[in-house]
């Protein structure tokens, strides 16, 4: 059976770091689309500050950099590899005076309360769980500021049995697009914007996939454990192309009250 391949979670994740590591993202998401939900937030001035909850290498905090005058942009990562690579990156785009990238897990941030006026995280707080996410990090907001992140959902209120199994495997959170807005409401926030992404966040990054995972496997070549994460993640890809009438990323952006 299909649904008994292992999901991503079950990997080492020094493979998934690796396997990643060369993209400049490292989940779904684009330039453009950063920049559509930054159009949302209202007020960010010199003296703001912003946190990027999950940033890995920076692809989105170096966006939020170029394109806002705030004085601090903070990402943040448990993956040391990726928080290295970040530095370098904003050092590259000259950033590295206001964008700055520390080692930290997101349950636990070492942030003081209403430190921020803006919280980002993109492809990320599934990690956290996006209720608790929009819970535990609605401290670290001013009144008034605003969270904005991305997360894996239901588009309808039924779907078929693959791809319903699959997913609840992966993140038992994932819920329809109504059910998210009502916990974003629970949780504190005014909605302000929810919208889906477009289908080429996702098939973009599925097809760089396909060649990551050429070089990959020629490397380790014989690597049980290595070929059974690249089959794992290509049967992900399968179901998207598949079933993406039902399920996928949107953006939800709120407003502390
Ligand atoms: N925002 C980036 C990365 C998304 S991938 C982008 O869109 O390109 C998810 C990221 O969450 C990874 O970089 C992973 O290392 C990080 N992550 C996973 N669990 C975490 C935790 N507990 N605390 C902090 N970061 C975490």
């Amino acid at each position: 059976m299909n649904n008994e391949k292992p999901t991503i979670h079950e990997f080492n994740l020094d493979i998934i770091y690796e396997y990643f590591s060369e993209s400049e993202r490292q989940g779904p998401g684009n330039c453009k689309e950063t920049l559509k939900a930054l159009g949302f937030i209202d007020g960010l001035t010199e003296k703001s500050k912003i946190a990027d909850i999950g940033c890995g290498t920076g692809g989105q905090t170096m966006v939020l950099g170029e394109n806002t005058p705030c004085e601090m942009i903070i990402g943040v990562d448990n993956c040391h590899d990726f928080i290295h690579q970040f530095k370098q990156n904003a050092q590259i785009k000259n950033l590295q005076d206001r964008v700055k990238g520390i080692v930290g897990n997101m349950e636990n941030l070492p942030f003081q309360k209403e430190d921020f006026d803006l919280i980002w995280s993109e492809g990320a707080i599934y990690n956290i769980g996006f209720e608790r996410g929009l819970n535990e990090w609605r401290k670290f907001l001013k009144p008034g500021g605003y969270i904005a992140v991305t997360e894996n959902t239901w588009f309808t209120e039924e779907r078929p049995a693959e791809i319903q199994e699959f997913w609840h495997k992966i993140y038992p959170e994932i819920d329809t697009i109504s059910n998210k807005v009502a916990q974003m409401q629970k949780a504190g926030y005014l909605p302000i914007a929810t919208y889906i992404l477009p289908e080429t966040i996702w098939t973009d990054y599925y097809t760089w996939q396909t060649f990551r995972r050429e070089s990959f496997l020629k490397k380790y070549k014989g690597n049980k454990t290595i070929e059974e994460f690249i089959v794992s993640q290509q049967y992900e890809a399968e179901l998207y192309y598949k079933y993406k009438a039902y399920y996928g990323y949107m953006f939800y952006i709120g407003k502390k009250m």
